[in-house]
């Protein structure tokens, strides 16, 4: 991958090992370059004066109430992102990656969409929150199971470096996380999915479609004028025959907006072919117009669902206390 130490080292003549060294400390958690002491003493220290020995770097930590973490990291330009660590039973976590600083796209109920277009994340940027959060889940005795692109940004308008990120994330070199044990996330970016078809680790895929309908969905969504929902589905259909696998439907419950039995019933209809799996996700507050739905409603679309044949499941939301959920990510005070 493009990599500022990688081609520092190279510029300087140094051998293809000493960039394995750096990797290698980065894996096992060194904070900076004195850290990296398989290097000489002199090297570390011309490095020192260039380069950071990581692209982003912590600045803030918030502990939620269930154990999740969130960070807000800086990028060497001085941009805020945030990447949170979920925990899971048998001292298992999943992190949930950041892949821009912000985002284009404005989903009327996300708090990233509303902060705005940000720059991509490179892909040192993407794999270094995968390598600290890596570190710090070892350091607790646990083990990084699992890595999310749900956090801010879209990812597959920024292929090129999730991509590479991905690659290095699921290298044996790298973290060595398996194809399923990566998803990548993204609200219907249909050119991204269709690179995805041609990307050679099979990871998985969520969709966020959170309505059954075009007028819905593009009253939430504003991409979906570009891309509507017959597009969107076709070309998940490609991913899911590419790798065999099911795509994730993600599908945000609204009360009153996407929520009812008919909507249900529409989903139901184009999801049948066997190719999804529905994911139904509790709405977490961002400021706006929405709520999410009461049990009862939220009973009454999983039974539609059920009743059609899907086994939709339901995600809760973590980390909700320090504004770490989904859609609630917008660089807010830690
Ligand atoms: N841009 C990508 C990935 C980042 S958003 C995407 O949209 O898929 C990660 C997930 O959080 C998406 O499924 C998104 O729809 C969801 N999300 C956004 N705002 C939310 C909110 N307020 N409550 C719950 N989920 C939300
Ligand atoms: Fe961007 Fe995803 Fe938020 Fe939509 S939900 S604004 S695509 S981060």
């Amino acid at each position: 991958m493009s990599d500022q130490v990688a081609s520092i080292l190279k510029g300087w003549g140094e051998p293809d090992y000493r960039l394995r060294q750096v990797e290698d400390a980065r894996r096992a958690g060194a904070r900076e370059w004195a850290e990296v002491t398989t290097l000489p003493l002199s090297l570390r220290e011309r490095l020192e004066e260039v380069v950071p020995l990581w692209s982003v770097v912590p600045d803030a930590l918030a502990e939620s109430r269930d154990g999740t973490l969130k960070w807000r990291l800086r990028t060497a330009d001085g941009l805020a992102i945030e990447s949170v660590l979920i925990s899971h039973a048998r001292g298992r976590r999943t992190l949930c990656v950041s892949s821009q600083a912000g985002c284009a796209l404005g989903c009327r109920f996300c708090a990233t969409g509303a902060m705005g277009p940000g720059r991509d994340l490179t892909a040192r940027e993407i794999a270094d929150q995968a390598l600290l959060a890596a570190a710090v889940a070892r350091e607790a005795e646990a083990r990084l199971g699992n890595i999310v692109f749900m956090g801010m940004g879209e990812p597959l308008q920024n292929t090129g470096a999730v991509f590479d990120a991905i690659r290095e994330i699921h290298a044996p070199t790298g973290l060595g996380l398996s194809a399923r044990s990566i998803a990548v996330s993204t609200a219907g970016w249909v050119p991204g999915i269709e690179e995805m078809v041609s990307f050679e680790v099979p990871v998985r895929l969520a969709l966020s479609l959170h309505a059954a309908d075009d007028d819905t969905r593009s009253a939430l969504m504003p991409i979906n004028n570009r891309w509507p929902i017959a597009n969107v589905l076709a070309a998940c259909r490609r991913y899911a025959d590419r790798t065999g696998r099911r795509v994730f439907i993600e599908y945000l419950l609204l009360d009153g907006v996407n929520d009812s039995a008919a909507d249900a019933r529409r989903l139901a209809s184009q999801l049948r072919d066997g190719r999804f799996h529905v994911n139904l996700i509790e709405y977490n507050a961002t400021g706006g117009a929405y709520r999410g739905s009461p049990p009862e409603r939220v009973r009454r679309f999983t039974e539609e669902l059920q009743a059609a044949g899907l086994h939709p499941s339901f995600r809760r939301s973590r980390g909700a206390d320090i504004a770490a959920a989904c859609g609630q990510l917008a660089n807010t005070p830690a």
